[in-house]
C-alpha cells in the first residue's frame, strides 16, 4: 500500500505539517471525507475534509465526533498504538498487528 501524500496538510491541534499519511483501510488508497488522522506529534485526532475542488485539509472533530471516537474500540486501539510507539512506522505496524488479531 502506497502512503497517501498531501503536501502542506497541517494538524489542526498543534500545526505540525503532515505530508505523508499511512492509510490503514486496505480497501482505500486515499482518505475519504470523514476519515481520521492521528497526529504523530500531539497524538490528537483530526478529520479529513475535502471540498468540491478536491482541496484536502484536516479539521478538528466536532464534539459529537469526538465522543464517538472516544468510545470506539478501533480508534482507541489506534491511539494506543500511536502513543506506545517510538516512530510513526512502528505505530502503523503495531496497529496492523492489533487489527489482524481481531
Ligand atoms: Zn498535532
Amino acid at each position: 500500500m502506497q502512503p497517501y501524500q498531501a503536501p502542506g496538510l497541517r494538524c489542526p491541534h498543534c500545526e505540525a505539517v503532515h505530508e505523508v499519511h499511512t492509510v490503514l483501510d486496505a480497501t482505500r488508497e486515499a482518505p475519504q471525507p470523514g476519515s481520521l488522522s492521528i497526529c504523530w506529534k500531539c497524538r490528537d485526532i483530526a478529520v479529513f475534509a475535502i471540498n468540491a475542488f478536491g482541496l484536502v485539509w484536516l479539521r478538528k472533530p466536532s464534539d459529537a465526533e469526538q465522543r464517538m471516537f472516544d468510545g470506539h474500540p478501533q480508534v482507541r486501539a489506534a491511539l494506543r498504538s500511536t502513543i506506545d510507539a517510538h516512530t510513526p512506522v512502528e505505530a502503523v505496524r503495531a496497529h496492523r498487528r492489533e487489527r489482524r488479531r481481531r
